[in-house]
């Protein structure tokens, strides 16, 4: 068959309350045009992030009923417990309420005033976790990744020549580890390749350097692997993920995507010392080595996610329904990051409404008319996350590029969803002549995105 279909069907659903264009028009300017400030019910199709919002299975259901809620050692740290060092391999697990608990722990162990730690591109909580620590965090990946119309398997590769460059000009004793983020969410949830783990990995271990992954997205990074690299073809995407994860000295993870559950994430590490002093922190400021922020119930739907995760009926029907936004997007001639990534479609803003200087926010103008026409709720990437105004100066100096992006929760909308989104953005594509730029009224000191308020130019 060459239709491929949601590999479920549905026991409970969530009603969405349909809006006129008139009735999102005075929400939205009530919400002083910040889609964070919006009421979810207000929202028809929320790709604002796949982070935590995906739709659990039966069996999860049935594992949170499982749930042990002893305070230590209960039965569903253990079954927990079994299944990441089953998938991922590492001798120590160490669980927290989210990936950026298990970044906090591992770089205040590891990091120091003055180091520099390589990735691939930081995401954004990790960035801030090393910086917190008077730490550098420097992006390395290859060229093709920051062209978005650039074509390439595997745009999420680390730049090898750069790593080796990089370690001799600060020296390994000030990079207390390596990471690879996979898939590369910040530029367009591209994948990395074996050959490239393996290529960092040879580097790393040759400096004494321990590698690290950002696990968020690995069995989605193994399946772009198993679809993309040679060799890789009659693999099961466990097998894949046992060899990515056997070159690596431990991972941070949010459970929230790759572990198919509402909340959770947890750390690794193949070292006992690291792991006793990642311990002791995370009593302070977590909870309990056997739940760690996390209820029993959390742990066990982890548990089940992490298998369900690794199925490839589910992973061929993720990725499909990525691909099939951007290229029916794409070929009416809307301009994306190619090619499309696993868990979200970017759209270019600034090549769709040229006509925008990015001092007017193209992108927060697109993510606006996105929820005007169809009550579409997405993400500006650009000029208001990442521009700056200097001190004393009345305009931004814009980001490197101005995207919008449009993250697909997993297991939570059907075709005809997708189908709504791309007549949608057709429709806004075809009026973008008429599209104006935006101003903010009102900004906080930092992370502005979360709060800031707008008016149209
Ligand atoms: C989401 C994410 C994180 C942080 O995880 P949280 O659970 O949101 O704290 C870190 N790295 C990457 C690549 C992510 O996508």
């Amino acid at each position: 068959m060459q239709t491929i279909i949601e590999p479920f069907r549905i026991k409970s659903i969530e009603p969405i309350r349909m809006t006129t264009r008139q009735e999102r028009e005075t929400i939205l300017r009530a919400a002083h045009y910040n889609l964070f400030a919006l009421s979810a019910e207000d929202v028809l199709i929320d790709l604002l992030t796949d982070s935590g919002t995906g739709a659990m299975s039966s069996e999860q259901w049935a594992a949170v009923m499982r749930g042990d809620e002893s305070y230590a050692g209960s039965a569903s740290w253990k079954r927990f417990e079994k299944m990441v060092k089953a998938v991922f391999g590492f001798e120590f697990v160490i669980p927290t309420h989210q990936g950026r608990a298990a970044e906090r722990i591992l770089f205040s162990i590891m990091c120091k005033e003055g180091d520099t730690v390589p990735n691939n591109t930081h995401f954004d909580t990790t960035r801030a976790n090393v910086e917190y620590q008077g730490a550098m965090a420097i992006d390395l990946v290859i060229p093709e990744g920051k062209v978005p119309e650039a074509i390439h398997p595997f745009k999420g590769n680390l730049d090898t020549g750069a790593l080796e460059q990089l370690i001799a000009e600060v020296g390994p004793e000030h990079i207390p580890l390596i990471m690879i983020t996979v898939t590369n969410n910040s530029l367009g949830g591209q994948p990395v390749s074996m050959a490239n783990i393996r290529e960092v990995a040879a580097i790393a271990h040759r400096h004494d350097i321990p590698l690290y992954f950002d696990a968020c997205r690995f069995a989605e990074n193994a399946f772009f692997i198993k679809l993309r690299e040679e060799g890789y073809e009659e693999k099961t995407v466990k097998e894949i993920v046992t060899e990515m994860f056997s070159y690596a000295d431990g991972c941070t993870m949010s459970a929230k995507k790759d572990g198919l559950a509402n909340i959770g994430g947890f750390l690794c590490t193949n070292d006992a010392a690291l792991a006793q002093q990642e311990k002791d922190l995370l009593i302070l400021t977590e909870g309990f080595p056997t739940y760690g922020g996390l209820a029993g119930r959390d742990l066990d739907a982890i548990a089940v996610g992490l298998e369900e995760v690794l199925h490839e009926d589910y992973l061929t029907y993720r990725l499909a329904s990525t691909r099939y936004l951007g290229e029916h997007i794409a070929r009416e001639g809307i301009p994306i990051v190619q090619p499309p990534g696993g868990h979200a479609i970017y759209i270019d803003a600034r090549a769709m409404l040229s006509h925008i200087p990015p001092q007017q926010y193209p992108g927060q103008a697109l993510a606006c008319e996105l929820y005007l026409e169809a009550g579409i709720r997405s993400l500006e990437i650009g000029s208001v996350m990442f521009g700056k105004t200097e001190a004393g100066g009345v305009e931004d100096t814009p980001a490197e590029m101005e995207l919008v992006r449009l993250a697909i929760p997993r297991r939570a909308y059907t075709q005809s969803h997708v189908d709504y989104l791309v007549e949608a953005i057709i429709s806004v594509f075809e009026r973008r002549q008429d599209i104006r730029g935006m101003k903010l009224t009102w900004q906080a000191p930092y992370l502005r995105h979360f709060t800031a308020k707008y008016e149209w130019v």
